[in-house]
């Protein structure tokens, strides 16, 4: 696990001023990756850094030798399409060389000289087209969240809630690489199979129930070989960084074909996440103990278990969702917040959704993406989707302009922030993952 280090200090500041507005989700002591090309361009995708309102273009920098010893190993890779043929497989000495690296050239004890050579690689945000961070061979989605999987088992399964397997197995199920888009993407309602009327055959209908799912996304860095699980010990050796996710959920869809073998077409037609990678050791000043399991629940077994975990294992990440209909939009209504939630409040952590992914010998691969599932709280205004917000659709949401919503509807964009705060730190923030509902064609 990556130790606090002269990167997280709170009183470093950047030459770049935006960097040092209060409320920015990319100061000095962030440095997210993403992949980037200037928009409207037919310039090759390439690695940049998040650091205010802009993107610094790494591979110039490089050119201009501004990197050296171990940090030169990313920066000469820094002109790929993407972060998981280069970035992602370097180990945490080299990564960490690197972030030191890049927060000496960009904190405000940095000469003029410097500052113009670096200067001339900054490029607005607004004025970047955002990519895909990694080429992403296999996405898992995890179920990691006992209050989400509580009320989503209580809408069923009145009388039993949570199946007997939860306390002891981080559930998951291999959902679809292909169809996972960058925040910003427009998402199109899917059609599917429709057997709300249980008295008629199921019909091919545009999914009546669309729905979001507020996750966090983790990218596997070092990946394992075939047959060798990973010990939980060295489990976060293996996760690169995380980003927001958006799982997209047909619910009318799902309702009438998970059963026996779990979800499938009301997942696959599209996932969003959103483009910056915040690094793992950018998120090291945040870091919790696991979820306390209330008295009576089983502990988890030997392979899911480690000191470190057990004390660290947790991530102090404020996550919250927003709605904009297309009437607020033509009322010029800003996006209004749905709910609020944490990544603390998990019952199992990454490390133990990784370990236990390659516990069977499954060989991960570096830029495979896993997600921790919808993460709700123990209350009302912290649950993770509206599928539990409206109870399955039967206590619909007010919204400010008298509008009301039971699931997704076209012309509706939801847009989820995340951000980590903590006394004697930087605030960091993940941007924004968003996307908007189009109508089926
Ligand atoms: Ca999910």
């Amino acid at each position: 696990m990556y130790e606090i280090n002269q990167t997280h200090d709170q009183n470093l500041k950047s030459w770049v001023e935006q960097a040092n507005a209060p409320d920015t989700d990319f100061p000095i002591q962030n440095l997210p990756f993403c992949v980037f090309s200037r928009a409207c361009s037919y310039e090759d995708l390439r690695i940049g850094i998040g650091i205010g309102d802009f993107i610094l273009d790494v591979y110039p920098c490089y050119e201009a030798c501004l990197f050296d010893d171990e940090s030169f190993t990313i920066a000469v890779v820094a002109n790929d399409y993407c972060l998981d043929h280069s970035v992602m497989r370097k180990n945490a000495k080299v990564q960490s060389a690197f972030r030191r690296r890049v927060s000496e050239i960009l904190s405000e004890d940095t000469d003029e000289e410097m500052r113009k050579i670096v200067g001339r690689n900054l490029i607005p945000i607004a004025e970047a087209e955002l990519w895909r961070p990694a080429h992403i061979g296999d996405y898992t989605d995890f179920y990691c969240s006992i209050f989400h999987a509580t009320n989503v088992g209580a809408m069923f399964r009145p009388d039993n809630p949570l199946l007997p397997n939860y306390k002891w197995i981080p559930i998951g199920y291999h959902g679809r690489a292909s169809s996972i888009v960058v925040s910003g993407t427009e998402i199109m309602r899917p059609k599917g199979q429709n057997r709300s009327d249980t008295e008629q055959s199921p019909v091919y209908i545009p999914c009546k129930n669309l729905d979001y799912e507020m996750e966090v996304g983790f990218f596997v860095g070092c990946g394992n070989d075939l047959g060798e699980p990973i010990p939980i010990e060295k489990a976060e050796e293996h996760i690169f960084g995380l980003c927001l996710v958006n799982d997209w959920s047909a619910r009318d869809v799902q309702a009438w074909e998970y059963q026996p073998l779990g979800p499938f077409l009301a997942k696959s037609f599209a996932t969003t996440i959103s483009p910056f990678v915040v690094t793992m050791e950018a998120l090291a000043p945040f870091r919790v103990p696991v979820f306390e399991r209330p008295e009576g629940d089983p502990q988890p077994l030997g392979y899911l278990t480690s000191e470190e975990n057990q004390k660290f294992g947790g991530i102090d990440l404020n996550l919250e969702v927003y709605i904009q209909t297309e009437k607020m939009r033509d009322e010029n209504i800003e996006p209004h917040l749905l709910s609020r939630s944490n990544m603390k409040d998990l019952y199992w952590t990454i490390g133990q959704m990784l370990a236990h992914h390659a516990s069977n010998g499954c060989n991960l691969q570096t830029g495979d993406l896993m997600a921790t599932g919808t993460i709700s709280g123990d209350s009302k205004d912290s649950r993770g989707c509206l599928l539990e917000m409206t109870w399955r659709g039967k206590e619909p949401i007010q919204l400010p302009n008298g509008e009301t919503r039971r699931f997704l509807e076209d012309g509706d964009e939801v847009i989820m922030k995340g951000f980590c705060e903590r006394e004697g730190f930087r605030r960091i923030g993940f941007g924004t993952c968003r996307g908007r509902i189009l109508p089926s064609d």
